[in-house]
């Protein structure tokens, strides 16, 4: 006998290749971890799970800040848990942009009460020390400085060895987006003295969108220790997250649970590689790409490229919405559309995490061979 009951035939979405801005493709070892049985989230085995992903996070942030962990949500949440627990309404902070992640920033630091000092250099460039030192001498109250290591909206790349020394020279702490590096590009943490620092799921790490991994040193604890107001988002509020993740694990919000097992595969995968083999992966691949695309006469947009992400001019005459569509159909390969300035007249290709391969390198370019003759 048939049943009357409404059939729903089973999800069945392409095996896209996915070399655009983020999410990049996902190995099937995580997607397996995904489908393991879910636990409570105060499930003996569980809290093990999580001791296990915050000391692989550690390790690929490379620091031994105690307080790291993954928020539940994706790198702009990382984002807003960083800023609104370390700036109070009032609190003057300098922000710098150039580019869409750095303006998202601002904002966010505008709604959380900072009173906001923005530098800002045109999209596609990267920050100088001699930028960041003007504006600290230019706004010495400041108590953040905020800054985007790897600008995923133009590819530029600003270098932070000696960042942090001119930021704590004032008294100061030093905020870093490194969404579209952690997993892909050199990030130290601790060497390179970063207080505040919030990534993401789906770009290096090659993990599905969902969580933000984020790491605070001692001196962002004593900052947030001497608030005097409440931290202005209950969800993001650190001083009860840190109740959870760690101490007598209170419980706060419902962790994402099988998002936590698909983190951890993808950490151990970043350690397993390990990170200074990682970070050579990228910048083969993204080298063996620039080569490729300079030959077909195509330019990059920032001056100092990220190995993660190649901004390139859409060339003249080329619908460069028409190339992306015809990309998809004919290849199942997703690249990425210019932001801002750069709508319209720019292509994106991320070579992120499990995404940067030789093979995908080669497959682009002969991609983009073929639609452009
Ligand atoms: C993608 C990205 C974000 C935002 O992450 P979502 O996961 O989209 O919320 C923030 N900063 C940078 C540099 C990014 O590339």
């Amino acid at each position: 006998m048939q049943s009357s009951a409404p059939r729903h035939p089973q999800l069945a979405p392409s095996e896209r290749i996915l070399m655009g801005p983020g999410p990049s493709t996902v190995p099937a070892r995580i997607l397996q971890a995904m489908a393991s049985p879910t636990l409570g989230h105060l499930d003996p085995e569980y809290l093990a799970i999580m001791d296990e992903t915050r000391e692989l996070l550690r390790a690929v942030f490379r620091t031994r800040n105690e307080l790291t962990l993954a928020v539940s949500g994706t790198g702009s949440a990382g984002m807003e848990a960083c800023v609104v627990n370390l700036v109070e309404p009032g609190d003057e902070v300098v922000v710098c942009v150039n580019g869409v992640f750095g303006a998202r920033m601002k904002d966010v630091m505008e709604r959380a009460g900072a009173t906001v000092h923005a530098i800002e250099i045109p999209w596609g460039e990267s920050f100088t020390e001699i930028q960041i030192a003007d504006a600290l001498e230019r706004h010495p109250k400041t108590k953040v400085l905020g800054i985007v290591h790897a600008e995923t909206s133009t590819g530029a790349h600003t270098p932070l060895e000696g960042v942090a020394k001119l930021v704590h020279d004032t008294g100061a702490l030093l905020l870093v987006d490194a969404v579209t590096s952690l997993g892909g590009m050199d990030v130290r943490i601790d060497d390179w003295g970063v207080d505040a620092c919030y990534s993401g799921t789906q770009k290096c790490l090659s993990c599905p969108p969902g969580l933000s991994p984020v790491t605070f040193s001692p001196r962002a604890l004593e900052a947030m220790d001497a608030r005097k107001t409440k931290v202005q988002s209950w969800y993001l509020d650190m001083t009860m997250l840190r109740n959870y993740w760690g101490g007598n694990r209170v419980y706060h919000h419902t962790a994402p649970i099988n998002m936590t097992y698909a983190l951890r595969e993808a950490l151990c995968l970043v350690v397993e590689e390990g990170l200074d083999a990682r970070v050579a992966r990228h910048r083969e691949n993204h080298e063996r790409l620039r080569a490729g695309l300079e030959k077909l006469g195509l330019r990059y947009i920032p001056e100092k490229s990220l190995t993660t992400l190649n901004a390139v001019q859409a060339p003249e005459g080329v619908n460069e919405a028409e190339g992306r569509k015809w990309l998809l159909e004919n290849y199942d390969l997703e690249i990425g559309a210019g932001l801002g300035p750069f709508a319209g007249k720019a292509w994106r290709i991320g070579l992120m995490g499990h995404a940067s391969t030789r093979r995908n390198v080669d497959l682009v370019l002969a991609a983009l061979g073929e639609l452009l003759a």
